[in-house]
């Protein structure tokens, strides 16, 4: 593929696609494609698939790319056997990756990663032996001699990155990882000198990053990550993270880019819920600052940016120089080509939802995309065109339906995708009615352009009928006919105080005191919706998600960390389920506790452990224990049902005995465990292979 030429005046995103001359070489546009852990990186025979999951996206025209973080030695790993660059050997083996990138025009950085007591293993070693909350190993205190061979390590590393053909590297100094447990007293209880005053803890930044210059030379370039917001207790002020960016000037990097919270903070950073580019405004204070000294060293601005127009709104006001955007390009690969061509719209929105990225990291596995399966999987899920073109109807337009649908007729396959109501999306139609989900909207646009582009006849308003599919001569029948909410059979529930979550979500009135049967993520995600206030939702009000999660300017609180202030709740709401232990157990591993806060915070009480007795005019009456103990009525004006689903499958056996092939996918194929990121991943391989 020929290389993007970006940077055209004509833009649309005129700062967005500028070149960045950084004196030695230039970036041909603003654009850093954010260093994301993929599981690749760490086995030798995933290195092709890693291959082309790069050269993907330089071919899609990002200006740098930024590997996944890669261990300068063994105490650096994240996990027994992390993907490591410390010999020779080793640096061989990126060759083809770095060689890829540039044969599309692209230039890419190797991230430098050293976990410190971050690690997942017994070598961990650390400032100080202070175990983190998220690792289960307490790190060994190096000794003056095991600090200066971290140094080393880190020299070592980007010097191989550079033998290996990598433009550049990137110092991993924030997120809380090593070198920002150097920072802070909070994990630094030294008093050598590599502890005790702010000069003595940021020396081992400075001095990385001081021999990593020596080392690699003039021309290479050294990102270095700077935590400019810590959000942990007794983090960072913001004089001394103005001092340390000045040092990292000083000592020869060629980029800044920002960091912000450490993986233990307990604000949201990254989340669906968190407002779009939330923490710019820190970036901006530090550039403001720097130049008013002077100092011109270009930074990079980050977090929860994921459209081009967000993008050319923060540059064009002068917040950064660069944006850093890693998960909208596991989304969309051709991001930057579509934004240059005027084809924004066509553009494969990064929802943040993290179900099949970080959550799959954190769950050992491959990362991908929810929204694009394809991602980290270009070896290995090709979508060429069909051998036969055939006539195929898809009934039912959800995420199963419409990523099968235009995965078929982006093949060649003549598609009639049906669906009884009168919009695409399916539940996702729901789902984005939630506070905080209104990112799903974008899906919904990608894949409605998606339909128009690729060709699908599309039949809204319009049920499929065994006789209609029969009667339409189709060689193939897909149904993606989704889900039924499940029955709970409570007695006394057929009173009109109680509600489906659908009749919720759809507009029905509900009262001030509300008692929610079942807990899963949609039990949850209603519970989200009746306690924000009508058209509050804090993830469209910066300065109120600030307020919620008690973000302040780092000048007024060290690492910006403050009293958690949230709104008051607009109803009064008790979220149950039968289950003992902890209600959102089964949310995602880095989302579920974003949720439970989130609620707890507007006052929602959890109850777990109980049976649903009745319903009464005055409630819901529920037990304790198998022998039904301890009656007690939950008062409240209306009940709603989320007790989870059952699949819609009744049109397979007429079709099945009219001869027709039947292919069923999604929540229909299967409703416990399902979400979109199996119905989306489902219809995707499904159609490549038909
Ligand atoms: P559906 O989305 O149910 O779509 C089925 C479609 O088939 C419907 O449009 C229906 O009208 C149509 N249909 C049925 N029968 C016929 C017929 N005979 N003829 C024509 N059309 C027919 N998932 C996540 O992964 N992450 C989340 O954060 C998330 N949040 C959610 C929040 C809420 C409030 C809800 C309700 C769901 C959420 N989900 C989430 C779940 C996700 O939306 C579903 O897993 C997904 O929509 C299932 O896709 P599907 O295509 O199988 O079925
Ligand atoms: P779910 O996660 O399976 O939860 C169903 C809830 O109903 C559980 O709390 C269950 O707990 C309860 N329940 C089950 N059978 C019951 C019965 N007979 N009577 C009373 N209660 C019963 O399903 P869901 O909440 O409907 O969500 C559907 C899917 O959408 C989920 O699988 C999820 O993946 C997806 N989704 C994801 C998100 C997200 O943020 N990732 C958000 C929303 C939805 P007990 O059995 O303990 O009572
Ligand atoms: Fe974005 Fe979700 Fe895809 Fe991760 S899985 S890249 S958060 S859309």
């Amino acid at each position: 593929m020929a290389p993007v030429q970006t940077g055209h005046v004509t833009s649309p995103y005129p700062h967005l696609l500028e070149p960045l001359d950084l004196g030695f070489t230039t970036l041909r546009n603003r654009v850093l494609m954010g260093s994301m852990h993929t599981g690749l990186e760490d086995s030798r025979t995933d290195f092709d698939r890693l291959i082309a999951y790069f050269a993907e996206r330089a071919a899609g025209g990002v200006g740098l790319i930024v590997t996944g973080g890669f261990a300068p030695n063994q105490e650096g790993w994240a996990k027994p056997f992390s993907g490591t660059l410390a010999t020779s050997a080793q640096a061989r083996r990126h060759l083809p990756i770095t060689q890829a990138v540039h044969a599309e025009g692209g230039k890419i950085a190797l991230q430098i990663l050293h976990t410190g007591r971050y690690a997942y293993h017994p070598l961990a070693v650390a400032p100080s032996r202070i175990k983190s909350p998220i690792s289960p190993f307490a790190p060994r205190a190096l000794t003056g001699r095991g600090v200066e061979r971290q140094i080393r390590a880190f020299v070592r590393c980007a010097q191989l990155a550079r033998e290996a053909g990598y433009d550049g590297v990137e110092i991993m100094g924030s997120e809380g990882y090593f070198i920002n447990q150097f920072l802070v007293t909070h994990t630094n209880h030294r008093t050598d000198e590599w502890g005790g005053s702010y000069a003595n803890r940021m020396r081992l930044p400075v001095e990385i990053v001081q021999r990593t210059r020596e080392a690699v030379g003039e021309d290479f370039i050294i990102v270095y990550r700077l935590s400019m917001l810590d959000l942990v207790p007794d983090g960072s002020t913001w004089p001394e993270v103005v001092e340390l960016a000045r040092a990292i000037a000083a000592s020869g990097a060629t980029i800044i880019n920002t960091g912000i919270g450490w993986h233990e903070a307990r604000v949201p950073t990254i989340a669906t819920s968190v407002p779009r580019a939330a923490f710019t405004w820190v970036t901006q204070k530090m550039r403001d600052t720097l130049r008013a000294e002077g100092i011109t060293i270009p930074l990079v601005t980050t977090n929860r940016i994921n459209t081009p127009e967000v993008a050319e709104q923060v540059l064009a006001e002068g917040v950064a120089d660069m944006v850093s955007m890693a998960r909208p390009l596991l989304a969309d690969p051709h991001f930057v080509r579509k934004a240059a061509e005027g084809r924004a719209d066509r553009i494969n929105t990064c929802i943040a939802c993290n179900q099949a990225c970080l959550d799959h990291v954190f769950q050992n596995k491959h990362a991908s995309c929810l929204v694009n399966p394809l991602a980290a999987n270009e070896t290995e899920l090709v979508i060429g065109p069909a051998p036969t073109p055939r006539k195929v109807a898809v009934v039912g337009a959800g995420p199963a339906g419409m990523a099968a649908a235009t995965t078929l007729a982006e093949r060649g396959h003549e598609v009639h995708l049906y669906d009884a109501a009168e919009a695409i999306g399916g539940q996702f139609n729901l789902a984005r009615r939630i506070p905080g989900k209104e990112e799903f909207a974008e899906t919904l646009r990608y894949f409605a352009n998606r339909i128009t582009d690729t060709g699908v006849h599309l039949h809204l308003a319009t049920e499929a009928t065994a006789d209609l599919l029969r009667e339409g001569g189709f060689d193939e029948v897909v149904l993606a006919t989704g889900v039924t909410p499940r029955d709970p059979e409570i007695p006394g529930q057929d009173a009109p105080h109680v509600l489906s979550y659908v009749e919720v979500l759809q507009g029905a009135p509900v009262g001030q005191r509300v008692a929610i049967v079942g807990a899963g993520g949609i039990g949850f995600d209603v519970a989200e919706f009746l306690v924000v206030p009508e058209g509050d939702s804090p993830t469209l009000d910066l300065k109120e998600w600030l307020q919620e999660w008690g973000v302040v300017d780092p000048e007024e609180a060290r690492g910006g960390l403050a009293k958690p202030q949230p709104a008051p709740a607009a109803r009064q709401v008790t979220l149950l389920q039968r289950k003992r232990g902890k209600l959102g157990a089964g949310l995602g591993k880095t989302t579920g506790w974003i949720h439970r806060a989130s609620l707890v915070a507007r006052g929602v009480t959890m109850l777990p452990g109980v049976n649903y007795e009745r319903i009464t005019p005055e409630g819901l009456v529920v037990s304790f224990g198998p022998e039904h103990a301890n009656e007690r009525l939950i008062e409240a004006d209306t009940i709603v049902l989320c007790a989870g689903q059952e699949s819609l499958r009744s049109l397979e056996a007429p079709l099945q005995a009219a001869g027709i092939p039947v292919h069923v996918i999604g929540g229909a194929d299967e409703a416990a465990e399902l979400d979109a990121k199996r119905a989306i991943d489902q219809g995707t391989r499904l159609a490549a292979a038909l």
